[in-house]
């Protein structure tokens, strides 16, 4: 603040040396255009240091005056200010739109300064009424040129630049420097020029301008501007070059008109160069942007599914790249939790990653932001300290990642949301150019499409995976059924039914093949009256123990089944000798094997050889007769059929 007054009041100083006429009304103003360039850079909270220098600067005229010049000095940069901020205008003229606004607003808010200085002085000057206007137009001309000129001057300078400026371009500079100070020593101190000649070679020194304006940073155009407006200056109030004598009195307000209209010049010149500048370095990053986005999201559509996942994080990187954001995102919706998660991140260099912490965020954190994603609206924020009171709720969780400014598109696939993707401005705020915004559109409908993609091909997977548990599930209950179906419950052998399946094939085969097959039914000796005496269980005991015994005394060739009840049948590939053999080893391992409590049984056996072209019907009626016979020959006995 105190670097601020002091600077306006040696300014001051300065300008009050090139004053005339009216011993405080200057020629130029500087002050006003250090006071709109501070209070523009730094803030309108430096008011005080302004009103403290302009104090300082007009002290001669007493403390009382001085004040009222001084309310007057600092409101006009103030109300500048004000205006200037409210358009809003970038203090980087980096566009004809901030040249033009500058141009308007200064010299509209310049009236301030000199209606309030000349009604402060009036008592003390008495100064008569149409000298009264021409002190006013005086001191009005002198704030704005001041203004136009050295506003710029302080918002133009950018150390960084200027260093570039200066190391690449140097001798440039000086070349472009020494000629503008020659050009305006030729045409500003020339003795052989004189009346129309003279404003003629006036031509000359636009080109200088025009040159700043295209090769040079904003800073060193407005300079050249500047030492011009002092050449002419200085030669006006020492009665020399164009401006020496014009009408009633010496030529300043054409050096006025002279300097306006050069200050307009550069900045135009410098604005233009500007968008210029920026339009190559959008179409740069655009033409950068759309070729890598033509890559990826073919890549994104051609992705095999296992690679669609990295497809989607190098889309990220890229879209980083692009749009300048610090964070880049995707988020799916939980509808049934209504819920958000973050599935895909990328941060830049130094930024914080977030994606853990932004796992389960209910829809509600962000009043109103589903809705508008579900009508496909994007939602911007240019900055967090423009946000609207119906999403207050959401502003700690925003201000929480560090986020000034921000941008989400929805995820929308054939009409159904599947989540948003967005872009953090963390480090500084944003301002993304429509034609980015565009862009970020874009990319959003592609990543929504290979989200969508990808969500399909998960639950293509899920089904598969239960389909294929189902299959296993209901393929080792068919095997369970089968056994079930085949077997018999209580001894585990084959029951009657797979017998006569197995007897049916076991028949045809050895017909086949002219191979033997023999036949042997068996029967327990009295079962009745140990289920009588014992009770079924053991009776069933006896049944398991039984089948026990003989299967493990058959060969595999050999086939063992239920045939009923207390009845169990031998498939043997046999002749009869030895199929009577084998009964009478069963008989024996039957009878010699006592089941306690029951104690020792026995069993009669009947057997029958297939005969040629006999059907397994007739050689099981065969065994049966054999059977009985044995029964009714005493039991525990062998029983061969004959032909
Ligand atoms: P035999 O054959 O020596 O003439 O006399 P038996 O007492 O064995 O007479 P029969 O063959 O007519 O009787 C069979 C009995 O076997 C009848 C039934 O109570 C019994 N039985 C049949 N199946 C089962 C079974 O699964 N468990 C039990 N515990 N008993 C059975
Ligand atoms: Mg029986
Ligand atoms: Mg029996």
């Amino acid at each position: 603040m105190l670097f601020l007054a002091l600077a306006y009041f040696l300014s001051a100083r300065l300008g009050l040396e090139m004053s005339y006429t009216f011993d405080s009304i200057s020629l130029f103003w500087p002050p006003t255009g250090i006071a709109i360039g501070a209070l523009l850079r730094w803030g309108l909270g430096y008011w005080p240091g302004l009103y403290l220098g302009a104090m300082a600067a007009t002290g001669f005229h007493g403390l009382g005056t001085a004040a009222l010049i001084a309310i007057g000095n600092t409101l006009g940069p103030v109300l500048a200010v004000a205006l200037l901020r409210a358009l809003p205008l970038d203090p980087g003229f980096h566009n004809r739109r901030d040249v033009f606004g500058f141009l308007l607003m200064v010299p509209l808010a310049m009236t301030i300064p000199p209606t309030g200085g000349l009604l402060a002085i009036l008592p003390a000057t008495e100064i008569a009424s149409p000298l009264f206007l021409t002190a006013w137009i005086t001191w009005w001309l002198g704030d704005t040129v001041g203004a136009l000129l050295f506003a710029p001057l302080i918002l133009g300078f950018d150390r960084a630049v200027l260093r570039r400026a200066l190391r690449e371009q140097g001798r440039e500079l000086f070349i472009l420097l020494l000629a503008t100070v020659a050009g305006g020593g030729v045409v500003f101190f020339n003795p052989l020029a004189t009346g129309d000649h003279a404003v003629t070679l006036l031509l000359l020194l636009f080109p200088m301008l025009v040159w700043a304006g295209l090769r040079f940073p904003l800073w060193i155009v407005v300079l050249t501007a500047a030492l011009l407006a002092a050449l002419a200056a200085l030669a006006a109030l020492q009665q020399a070059g164009p401006f020496r004598m014009l009408g009633h009195r010496p030529g300043y307000e054409l050096v006025w008109l002279f300097t306006t209209t050069t200050t307009a010049i550069a900045l135009l010149v410098a604005a233009l160069q500007g968008e210029r500048h920026q339009f190559e370095q959008d179409l740069h990053a655009y033409n950068r942007f759309y070729r890598s986005a033509t890559l990826i999201t073919t890549r994104l559509a051609q992705a095999p599914l296992e690679q669609l996942d990295q497809a989607i994080r190098d889309m990220l990187v890229l879209l980083g790249d692009y749009s300048g954001a610090d964070r880049v995102y995707v988020f799916d919706n939980d509808w049934q939790r209504h819920e958000w998660n973050d599935r895909y991140e990328w941060c830049a260099p130094g930024i914080t990653a977030q994606i853990n912490q932004l796992q389960n965020v209910p829809f509600d954190t962000f009043p109103g932001l589903i809705d508008r994603f579900q009508r496909g609206e994007m939602y911007l924020l240019r900055n967090l300290d423009d946000m609207p009171p119906e999403h207050a709720l959401a502003r700690p969780l925003l201000a929480e990642q560090g986020i000034q400014s921000l941008v989400m598109y929805p995820l929308l696939a054939g009409g159904v949301l599947l989540g948003f993707s967005g872009y953090d401005a963390v480090r500084a705020p944003r301002l993304w150019s429509e034609q980015e915004l565009a862009l970020l559109k874009l990319a959003a409908d592609t990543l929504a499409e290979a989200l969508q993609r990808q969500q399909q091909h998960r639950a293509l997977q899920l089904t598969q995976h239960d389909l294929r548990e189902a299959n296993a599930r209901l393929t080792r209950a068919l095997a369970e059924l089968e056994c079930l179906a085949d077997t018999d419950k209580l001894t585990g052998l084959w029951n009657r039914r797979k017998f006569d399946a197995l007897l049916h094939s076991e028949v045809e085969r050895c017909h086949r093949y002219h191979q033997p097959l023999a036949l042997i039914l068996f029967d327990l000796d009295h079962f009745k009256h140990i289920n009588d005496k014992h009770g079924h269980i053991i009776g069933d005991q006896v049944l398991t123990s039984v089948a026990q015994t003989v299967t493990r005394h058959l060969r595999a060739s050999d086939t063992l089944a239920r045939w009923g009840g207390e009845e169990f049948v031998i498939l043997t590939p046999l002749r009869l000798n030895a199929a009577v053999a084998l009964a009478e080893k069963m008989r024996q391992l039957i009878a010699d094997q006592p089941i306690p409590p029951v104690g020792a049984i026995s069993a009669s056996l009947g057997v029958a050889e297939l005969n040629r072209s006999e059907s397994g019907e007739d050689l099981l009626r065969r065994a049966d007769a054999a059977l009985y016979r044995a029964k009714a020959t005493g039991r525990n006995r062998v029983a061969a059929a004959g032909d």
